[in-house]
């Protein structure tokens, strides 16, 4: 017998024609450099992709041809997300926070034909042009500013190209429509390529109720790049659901976030901890009635906010909900679409005390429909019992299954076809995926595991501390001992043995507990906003 149902391929352009029939009256907003607004309704961006699909079809793009954005989060990005696969073509969103070379090495990696860039990213282009010769250089006039003769104007292009003449270019459901590198922390950056049927699937099931719970009349402020991970996949879920858009442009300070989201206030919210600690510090200072900024900004209460991509500190979710504003956490990475588990309220979980809801909402989540996890040890996978730990592992339909144009590896794919995230975890009766640190984070004195997410955790909960990064360094008795670098809020003060009495009441053995503490200024980020903890251990060898 077979199935009677139409073998119509999965398609993002079904998502473009759909925003455009249905919610062309919904609003983009984009901030300017010059941080004014700018607005386009779906129906203008319906047009406007169509029009830079048939504008990159007159430049004679092919079918498979890699189109690299170099841009912040805004209409003409979106623009790319959906234009350049509905003219066959693959977006390949470059990492701006990357350094000159290595970003020029990707795009040579990647074979890009040719580039769309912002205009205030032109300083950046020509730090790396040299590695690279893309065929064309279209720039965005982002500022307004005429477009450099030398480049392709984005906005001529599409003036000049018919959107109602254009045509789909034929497809399959496996057609890549999509490729972003991974951040290369443990090495080279390898590419990872989406396709059509991948990021719908994706899409579906983030935008699930008890996940992203995408409705019609949500406003979604998407801080998360859409220069990494596709940004969560929100991108693609906002115009599935025609829902309004507040894009931040290039403004991502704190009080530049709270301005926009005083003027445009969001009912979902994504970023990454780093940002979004430094949101509600600004936040909470501005309430005291000494403050320059004292009565500016208004958080929306009854906003839910994603945040993901490195662990997010219970103090945090604990900070944001006294503002009326829940934080869902989501845990994935560039090869699995991103998103894998998140951490929900779960039915089971409905007479919780408020301090179990916390404490589950700090931990990684359950795994999301499509996604097996398995967590497997030395001697294979381990039981969800909450305290079993080892790799966690991955398979499911938008989970890479190699990269691009990298013999397996493995290193990163079990023989029996399983991605190998290296982040260590467990994982709860209820499916809860603790994660406790990735793979090389990883302390080891005398033979047994410490968590650096649990110490930078409880540190991050004392009062006057900012943030906490922990790690490892060479001991010569127990092999590793944990070193805790802290930064402490401004005007606030705590000595290593407050800090050590702190955690001591917070369930950790002795053995566990830092023997140092470094006070600094700031924990360095990586190119997505992480603690860059390689960095750290540079500073402090030992
Ligand atoms: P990179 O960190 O190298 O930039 P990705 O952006 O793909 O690469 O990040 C994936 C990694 O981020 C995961 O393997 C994990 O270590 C970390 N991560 C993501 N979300 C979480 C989370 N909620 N809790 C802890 N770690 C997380």
């Amino acid at each position: 017998m077979k199935s009677t149902m139409m073998a119509v391929p999965l398609s993002l352009n079904h998502l473009l024609e759909r925003a455009g029939t249905l919610f062309g009256g919904n609003e983009i907003v984009s901030r300017l450099p010059d941080k004014t607004l700018r607005r386009h309704s779906f129906a203008q961006y319906h047009r406007r992709t169509r029009s830079l699909a048939a504008a990159l079809l007159n430049l004679g793009l092919r079918k498979g041809d890699r189109v690299a954005t170099l841009s912040w989060n805004h209409h003409a990005h979106l623009e790319c997300y959906f234009g350049i696969p509905a003219a066959g073509g693959v977006m390949h969103t470059l990492n701006l926070r990357l350094a000159p070379e290595e970003i020029g090495w990707i795009a040579a990696d990647a074979k890009d034909r040719f580039l769309v860039i912002d205009d205030v990213l032109l300083p950046l282009y020509r730090q790396f042009a040299h590695l690279y010769n893309f065929e064309r250089v279209i720039v965005f006039p982002f500022s307004g500013a005429p477009v450099p003769a030398e480049f392709d104007d984005y906005e001529a292009l599409l003036a000049a190209a018919d959107p109602d003449g254009f045509n789909y270019a034929p497809h399959d459901e496996n057609d890549p429509v999509a490729m972003c590198y991974t951040s290369g922390t443990t090495g080279r950056p390898k590419g990872v390529v989406y396709s059509h049927r991948s990021t719908i699937l994706h899409t579906l099931v983030a935008s699930l109720g008890d996940f992203w719970g995408l409705r019609g009349t949500d406003v979604v402020m998407p801080v998360t790049p859409m220069f990494h991970a596709n940004s969560w996949g929100m991108p693609y879920g906002a115009v599935m659901m025609g829902v309004k858009l507040v894009f931040p442009g290039s403004h991502l300070h704190p009080e530049d976030l709270l301005d926009l989201i005083q003027q445009e206030p969001p009912t979902l919210a994504l970023g990454v901890p780093t940002i979004w600690m430094s949101l509600i510090q600004a936040y909470d200072a501005s309430l005291s009635t000494g403050s320059p900024n004292w009565g500016r900004w208004q958080l929306p209460r009854g906003m839910k906010s994603l945040v993901g991509g490195a662990a997010v500190p219970e103090a945090l979710i604990r900070a944001f909900d006294r503002h009326g504003i829940w934080i869902l956490q989501g845990w994935g990475m560039t090869e699995t679409s991103p998103v894998c588990t998140i951490s929900y309220p779960r039915a089971e979980l409905r007479e919780a005390s408020q301090d179990e809801r916390y404490r589950r909402a700090a931990m990684a989540g359950v795994p999301v429909p499509l996604v097996d996890l398995r967590v497997q040890g030395d001697e294979g996978p381990q039981p969800w019992d909450g305290q079993s730990v080892g790799e966690i592992q991955v398979r499911g339909p938008f989970i890479t299954g190699s990269y691009h144009e990298v013999p397996r590896e493995a290193e990163k794919f079990t023989p029996d076809g399983w991605l190998r995230t290296g982040d260590v975890a467990s994982v709860d009766a209820l499916g809860f995926v603790k994660i406790s640190d990735r793979t090389k984070d990883l302390i080891k004195s005398g033979g047994e595991w410490i968590s650096s997410v649990d110490l930078e955790n409880a540190l991050m909960a004392h009062p006057a501390v900012a943030e906490a990064a922990v790690i490892a360094i060479p001991d010569p008795k127990w092999s590793e001992r944990p070193l805790a670098c802290v930064v402490l809020k401004p005007g606030q003060t705590a000595s290593p043995e407050d800090l050590g009495t702190h955690l001591a009441g917070h369930h950790f053995a002795k053995w566990q507990l830092p023997d140092r503490y470094e006070f600094i200024d700031a924990v360095p980020r990586t190119s997505t906003g992480k603690f860059w903890k390689m960095k750290l251990r540079e500073r402090f060898p030992a």
